[in-house]
């Protein structure tokens, strides 16, 4: 305040203090830093001589507090339509019993049109969360034959990485990347029944349909294409590939989805990577989970 002072007379700074002097407002007012220097505050074009310094700062305070109680009442608002949003756009239970039973004609892949950032549901199922199929469209292929695709980010930075392990001796293969409701319901289902698993048991080492992180496109699988007899298996933790991965994976924005021990209670997967180096790949894992 001082600058400010020293451009005014003495008269004014008289004045001033005159004013400001007998403020009897609330603590709260007294509190307030005076960020803007007194010649410089904007007054109202009634009367500005006469506007009592404290009424000024009553007046202000009860409007930002009228702001914050609005900003609260439309965040309140803003939550409850994405509630209702989230809901509307989530796989209904029915349907994921539903494709088991009938998985030729997918009733599911017909269902909800998938957000262009692949949302996220909060709900968790087996130590798996829900999220969207990613679209056709947005999927690049990673493999000579086109059989194995992410999203188009996503296929880039494999690719890179790929190349970069290469240069170091290093043999990355995608074993499986992208896939469908329709694929991983029998990967689920299928699976389950051949081998007897309980539905508990299967989760553990699959996600069921609706709840994969194949879905999204960010996600796939790795092997050693020097050691391809520990594909999909825990050994492949031994394997250069793996060992590569571990130092060099997050240089290309690639992270381990089950590592060993984590929250989900997901069995440890070494060879399952996904993709976090984009704005929607970091909202599809990490939006929804602040909640769990
Ligand atoms: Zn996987």
């Amino acid at each position: 305040m001082l600058p400010v002072k020293q451009t005014l007379n003495k008269a004014e700074v008289k004045r001033l203090d005159k004013v400001s002097a007998p403020d009897n407002s609330s603590d709260v007012t007294k509190h307030l830093p005076d960020d803007i220097p007194v010649a410089l505050r904007d007054t109202p074009s009634v009367a500005p001589t006469t506007v009592d310094r404290s009424m000024l700062r009553a007046g202000l305070i009860t409007l930002g507090a009228i702001a914050i109680a609005a900003g609260v009442l439309v965040a309140v608002q803003f939550q409850r339509s994405q509630q209702t949003q989230s809901d509307n756009t989530a796989i209904p239970e029915g349907i994921v019993s539903r494709i088991a039973a009938n998985s030729a004609q997918s009733p599911a892949s017909a269902s909800p049109t998938p957000a262009p950032t692949a949302s996220v549901n909060t709900d968790a199922m087996l130590g798996h969360f829900r999220y969207a199929e990613a679209s056709q469209g947005v999927l690049g292929s990673i493999a000579a034959d086109g059989s194995i695709k992410l999203r188009k980010a996503a296929a880039k930075a494999y690719q890179e990485m790929q190349s970069a392990a290469q240069q170091e001796g290093v043999s990355l293969v995608p074993l499986s990347g992208f896939r469908t409701l329709t694929e991983q319901d029998y990967l689920f289902f299928g699976k389950k029944a051949e081998r007897g698993q309980v539905a508990a048991e299967r989760a553990k080492v699959s996600a069921p349909p609706g709840y994969s992180e194949h879905h999204t496109g960010y996600a796939l699988d790795i092997g050693d294409g020097a050691v391809p007899a520990t594909n999909l298996s825990p050994d492949f933790e031994n394997t250069p590939a793996f060992k590569w991965l571990k130092a060099n994976a997050p240089f290309h924005s690639f992270e381990l989805s089950f590592p060993k021990n984590n929250k989900q209670g997901v069995s440890y997967e070494p060879w399952h990577w996904r993709f976090v180096g984009d704005r929607a790949s970091l909202e599809t894992f990490y939006k929804a989970r602040g909640k769990k």
